[in-house]
């Protein structure tokens, strides 16, 4: 489960609300302080130009025909008191070249009305002859007053005799500013309102598809590729969702691949025959196959629980991580062992990640007891065949050495070697035609001629075959079968009969002299049954197990004393088995033995057409 790192902060849908906020305050500020500046400059203006028009139009003028403004000082008070008062509404000081009031509209012209006069600006109105201004606040009676002063030099026949100076009250002015401020405050507060709202739409329009995507790519995280994102426009954002989209598609069919493939090498690994064990540096078994997990002799739950090392001890020590480490150093490394009764050769190597580096060992336990067990038998079969070959030989050649080197013996023990050497070559050539016929069952290149044929009858034929040997060795034959009844069944003749010749000839051979062999054939759930015991002298019970390998004889002298090659049994076996039948062996020594072959029978039929 992924963890979510993000720290919540303001999403981009408040990020674009407050840029617009923030851009619609500065742009507002920016023109409201420029149109604040210019309308109070406005005002300002006109109030200087109203006055300079008005005084300069009539005080002015009337001033400067006084030579001496403070000797005239009652007439100018009382043209201030009859006209100019009515002209100028502002407060109104005539100022000599002293720098003393000589008249005001003003009530204590001389008192503190003219104390509160800015006088620097009478000073430079005196001096320069220019008009002299300047702004400033004064304490009224609830607050201060914004103020104008405005100084007009006065002049009679070129000279500056005084000046006039006229107070402005600014209050009225500064209160339009103040509501035209308040306008524009409001303004911007519905501006930025109407802006927050519209920003607040319009941002869905970027927001709504990156939302879109992100929820998308959070299922995705999860596993589930089935929803698409909308593609809504062409812009950055609609190829943003269209290359999602891509991206989706890619992701999800690489991921079947992948899981694919994943699938794919658990099946091979479940099922391969060998075992494979993967183990990483810190020796933890990262995987183990079925197979591994049989010879290893563990269960699911040991991998997660045990380290390697714990499991593999109990196999075999020599197979621990370092040791397998240390081997595999100049690349992959193979040896066998043995464990519960099996062989097994493995093969290891360490394998690496992209960048070179170790992560673990990796090897394959192959069973090859099987192979083993082979390799052994075809060592045996061949030490066997030399030594069956061996003594026949070193017979012959010791009689036929005599035979040459001696002095002519008589007649009669000339006769008796050369019968020596004969029975001799007999038993080897019979040794040669069995192996020959093995090796043609061994390479399935025996010809069977498979018809339906009466196995009583082919019983019968046998047991005629083998009957004057019997009575000649003093055996009976008992036949237990009914010689009317009829088995069916699809065989080789000669391969089956050879099969019964083989057992009742054994059944002579290993029965001693005035020794039983009854003989039986039944049918019992489609199963022809051929069943011979004897009252011989049996077989141990370790070694019944043995008696259908090839070359294995209980008794080597008796058995190769009897003319037998150790051949018979096996060969009997194979025949069986290639008519896709049975043969079993039962035996209790110095009892007797009962040998059963079973072979799939036809169904009957009439008499007729059977042989
Ligand atoms: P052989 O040519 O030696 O008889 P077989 O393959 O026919 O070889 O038999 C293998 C061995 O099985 C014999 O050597 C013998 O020891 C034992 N055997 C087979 N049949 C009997 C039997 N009926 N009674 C006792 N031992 C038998």
């Amino acid at each position: 489960m992924a963890v979510n790192i993000f720290k919540k902060g303001l999403t981009i849908r408040w990020k674009i609300v407050l840029i617009y906020c923030t851009l619609v305050f500065v742009a507002i500020a920016i023109i409201g302080v420029f149109i604040m500046g210019s309308l109070e400059r406005y005002y300002i203006n006109s109030v200087r130009a109203n006055l300079t028009n008005t005084v300069q139009g009539g005080i002015l003028i009337s001033l400067s025909n006084y030579a001496d403004l403070s000797s005239n000082s009652a007439e100018i008070q009382s043209n201030i008191d009859s006209a100019w008062a009515r002209t100028i509404q502002e407060e109104l000081f005539v100022i000599d070249s002293g720098m003393r009031a000589v008249a005001s509209n003003m009530d204590n012209r001389e008192g503190t009305a003219i104390e509160s006069l800015d006088m620097e600006i009478v000073m430079k109105a005196l001096v320069s002859g220019e008009i002299a201004e300047s702004s400033d606040t004064i304490s009224g009676q609830d607050a201060s007053i914004p103020i104008m002063n405005l100084v007009f030099p006065v002049r009679h026949a070129g000279a500056v005799t005084g000046a006039l100076y006229i107070r402005a009250d600014m209050t009225g002015i500064h209160d339009t500013i103040d509501q035209s401020k308040q306008i524009f405050i409001n303004a911007m507060l519905l501006a930025l309102a109407i802006t927050s709202i519209m920003g607040f739409v319009i941002s869905k329009t970027i927001t709504g598809p990156i939302q879109e995507v992100t929820q998308e790519a959070a299922r995705m995280a999860k596993g589930d590729f089935s929803q698409e994102v909308s593609v809504k426009s062409g812009d950055e954002i609609g190829q943003l969702a269209w290359m999602f989209n891509e991206l989706r598609v890619q992701l999800s069919n690489t991921l079947l691949q992948i899981s694919g493939e994943k699938s794919k090498l658990e099946t091979i690994l479940r099922y391969m025959a060998d075992g494979l064990v993967a183990v990483d540096v810190s020796g933890r078994i990262i995987h183990a196959n079925q197979t591994a997990m049989r010879i290893m002799n563990v269960e699911a739950e040991d991998l997660e629980n045990k380290l390697y090392d714990e499991i593999i001890r109990d196999l075999k020590e020599d197979l621990v991580f370092d040791e397998l480490a240390e081997k595999c150093e100049g690349g992959v490394a193979a040896e066998t062992f043995s464990a519960g009764g099996s062989t097994y050769a493995v093969r290891y190597d360490r394998f690496k990640d992209e960048n070179g580096k170790d992560i673990g060992i990796i090897m394959i336990i192959q069973d090859i007891t099987e192979r083993q067990k082979m390799e052994d038998m075809q060592t045996d079969f061949v030490a066997n065949v030399s030594h069956e070959l061996k003594t026949p030989l070193t017979t012959i050649k010791s009689y036929t050495e005599t035979l040459l080197d001696s002095p002519i013996q008589d007649d009669e023990t000339a006769k008796s070697f050369l019968a020596i050497i004969d029975s001799e070559t007999d038993r080897m050539n019979r040794l040669v035609k069995d192996l020959l016929h093995l090796s043609r069952l061994d390479h399935k290149q025996e010809k069977w001629f498979k018809k339906e044929i009466n196995l009583i009858s082919l019983l019968k034929a046998c047991v005629k075959i083998i009957e004057f040997s019997a009575k000649t060795e003093n055996r009976h034959l008992n036949c237990i079968f009914n010689p009317e009844d009829e088995i069916r069944a699809v065989v080789d003749k000669d391969g089956i009969e050879q099969v019964i010749l083989n057992i009742l000839s054994n059944a002579i051979k290993y029965t001693k002299s005035g020794g039983r062999i009854d003989i039986d054939a039944f049918t019992n759930n489609k199963t022809a049954h051929i069943v011979i015991t004897d009252n011989g002298i049996g077989i141990p019970e370790s070694a019944i197990s043995r008696v259908f390998e090839r070359f294995f004889r209980v008794d080597k002298a008796r058995s190769r004393g009897m003319g037998g090659t150790g051949l018979g049994l096996a060969i009997s076996k194979q025949i069986v088995e290639e008519h896709g039948g049975s043969i079993e062996l039962q035996s209790r020594e110095g009892r007797g033995t009962k040998v059963t072959v079973l072979l799939p029978a036809a169904p009957t039929r009439g008499r007729r057409g059977i042989e």
